[in-house]
């Protein structure tokens, strides 16, 4: 059986970056759900989609085809054959993906995709409802956290880096507007599961964080083999 360990956590508290650390560390696969629901948000930007008007939303869905392949143990995307994992960083793919990835249908599309490749493999998966709608049964879950305050000013310093203009006050806006949008929405919101561990990385480094989460995965596995 494969072991499995879900990450959630609100935007901007470092789980990709730790997640991708941890499962090079325990020689897992990382999956990084965000990006599939990024995809999908690039094919409804690009055809224009009304994503209000269900007909429109289910018939685009219906064209539109994720898969994820892996390059030298890094995760690629593909929207209908064409790998777009360097387009779906920009702040207008992140809003569409915000307001597409509450609607019902988007999620069923990718739910089978996920839990399919969990099944086969030992997975570290981040995003949202992981440890509450993807894989309840994972041996491990976290609920990785930080103020939004360190979040922001994460976020500012990425952006700043990639020499794009912003202020602090915006990106603090916006992450607060994903928080509200991510943990109020119907289907699958944001929010930790009973038996997750809570990890809030505000006064952590990412190798402290790191550590912690693959020692506690560690134990786990060692528990799972005694039985
Ligand atoms: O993790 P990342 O910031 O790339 O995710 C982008 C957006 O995708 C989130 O703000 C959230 O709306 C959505 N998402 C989701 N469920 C997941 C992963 C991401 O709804 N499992």
């Amino acid at each position: 059986m494969s072991f499995n360990i879900a990450i959630d956590g609100p935007a901007g508290a470092g789980k990709s970056t730790i997640a991708k650390l941890a499962a090079k560390e325990l020689s897992f696969i990382y999956v990084d759900t965000g990006a599939m629901y990024r995809t999908i948000a690039l094919g409804l930007l690009r055809a224009e989609t009304d994503i209000e008007d269900a007909a429109a939303l289910e018939k685009q869905l219906s064209d539109i085809e994720v898969t994820i392949s892996y390059e030298n143990g890094v995760q690629q995307v593909f929207l209908n054959g064409e790998n777009v994992t360097g387009l779906i960083r920009t702040e207008q793919v992140s809003d569409m993906t915000s307001r597409s990835s509450a609607k019902p249908q988007v999620r069923a599309k990718l739910t089978e995709l996920q839990r399919t490749l969990a099944k086969k493999e030992d997975v570290l998966m981040d995003g949202r409802d992981i440890g509450t709608m993807i894989l309840p049964d994972a041996q491990l879950k976290i609920f990785l956290t930080a103020s939004v305050k360190t979040r922001a000013e994460r976020r500012y310093k990425e952006q700043i880096e990639k020499g794009e203009s912003c202020t602090l006050e915006e990106i603090e806006r916006d992450i607060k507007e994903r928080d509200y949008r991510d943990s109020h929405r119907e289907t699958a919101p944001l929010r930790q599961a009973e038996d997750a561990v809570l990890v809030d990385s505000s006064d952590m480094t990412i190798d402290e964080v790191v550590t912690e989460i693959v020692a506690l995965a560690r134990e786990r596995m060692q528990t799972a083999t005694c039985r």
